[in-house]
């Protein structure tokens, strides 16, 4: 499966993958998720906002297990994020297969369409839409750099705009979804455990920060006279990172626009955004609050002024504990990476399609060790044993579950 898949959206430049929502390369990662279904007498649909189901067993007899995640990726993306679960997903349903194991429940495997949103700038949308956590009109609205929307795109790839929108009837089939990850950090490595299991993902938003000054000549204006708020968002910058670690959370600043950005101009607006993750909502409201506080005062000192407007916020998601226990007791002795030692629960700072869903039905998430913790980027890897041992913890997960 790998080897089908390594060819698909890699751009020869930089070698990461670029597989955005309802392009060439999506449509292939799209054919390939169906000839898997289809070779394994699986039956396959594309549902009406566009996410593939490849199901084994009557859906509408209800309480079906699923497992899958998505194909897309972020612009230069890894190979892992996303594929790996889909891949982990069918690989488990052969080893099932393999074992002998009956069905009791109906099973599926997943692609949900659109989750890094990297062409249309929101994340998640196949899984939004169809657990009603986004409208078809706002869907309707979203476009991609080249202003092609959401609506145009889709109907370019073949699938029908007009049927987008919440999908209860589906998701009520659903009994269980558990979705197979890349660790997109470092925590498994840390602890020498090649297979984790999710407790929550964290709360996370995203405020923009407006430092307005007095544009004015370079060369020109006495250091005493100016008004610079790059300054005093450099100030804050660095007072981001050291309030993330006091907090014990993260912070960041990875975008700034610059008015009116020329190389020998004082600017008069600098505009920078902060991407903020804590475990808990405390902290991150900690956290966010000395980040502004230091912000302000720094702006106040060199006469500059200051707008902050919270742009998007997630609040924490805590995965379901009757299944996680579950999965945990499932796991438990049966020590997919031969460690010795019971399976790990940890917290990540990443959003996920099982994040979406879990308003909806009951989730769950597995974690595969990432030695070097880095994703998002075409250096982030997962050692063959590894995956694996991800395979195997799946496929006894989904045993648990779905067979008798
Ligand atoms: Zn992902």
């Amino acid at each position: 499966m790998w080897r089908d898949l390594a060819p698909i959206g890699r751009h020869r430049g930089s070698g990461g993958y670029r597989r955005y929502a309802w392009t060439a390369a999506d449509a292939e990662c799209r054919t390939w998720f169906r000839e898997q279904a289809e070779a394994r007498g699986l039956t396959h649909e594309t549902d009406r906002n566009g996410n593939q189901w490849a199901w084994y067993g009557d859906p509408s007899a209800g309480d079906a297990v699923v497992t899958g995640s998505h194909l897309d990726s972020v612009p230069d993306g890894g190979a892992f994020d996303g594929p790996l679960g889909v891949v982990s997903s069918f690989a488990a349903f052969d080893e099932l297969r393999r074992r002998g194991a009956e069905f009791v429940r109906p099973f599926a495997v997943t692609n949900f369409g659109d989750e890094e949103g990297a062409r249309f700038g929101l994340a998640c949308v196949g899984s939004r839409l169809a657990a009603g956590q986004l409208t078809p009109e706002a869907a309707w609205h979203l476009r991609d750099q080249d202003g092609v929307s959401l609506p145009e795109a889709m109907e370019a790839a073949g699938h029908d705009p007009g049927t987008i929108g919440p999908d209860p009837e589906r998701l009520a089939r659903v009994g269980a979804f558990v979705e197979l990850h890349v660790e997109q950090g470092r925590a498994l490595d840390i602890g020498g455990d090649p297979v984790g299991v999710a407790s929550a993902i964290w709360p996370h938003g995203r405020w923009r920060f407006d430092f307005r000054g007095e544009a004015n000549h370079a060369g020109t204006t006495r250091l005493a006279d100016r008004r610079d708020p790059m300054l005093t968002y450099a100030e804050t910058v660095l007072a981001a990172r050291r309030e993330a670690e006091l907090a014990g959370g993260l912070a960041t600043f990875g975008k700034v626009a610059v008015e009116p950005n020329g190389v020998n101009a004082i600017p008069s607006l600098v505009r920078g955004w902060l991407d903020s993750r804590a475990a808990d909502q405390d902290t991150l409201d900690t956290l966010v609050g000395a980040v502004e506080r230091a912000a302000r005062e720094h702006a106040a000192t060199a006469g500059i002024d200051l707008d902050v407007v919270r742009e998007s916020f997630t609040p924490v998601v805590e995965f379901r504990h009757a299944l996680r226990d579950e999965i945990r007791r499932l796991l438990d002795g049966r020590d997919p990476g031969d460690t010795g030692r019971a399976v790990p629960v940890l917290g990540t700072g990443a959003g996920h399609d099982a994040g979406i869903l879990s308003a909806s039905v009951p989730t769950a998430m597995l974690f595969v060790r990432n030695p070097t913790g880095v994703s998002h980027s075409p250096a982030e890897h997962a050692d063959e044993d590894d995956c694996a041992a991800g395979v195997t913890a799946l496929a006894d997960v989904l045993e648990g579950l779905a067979c008798s």
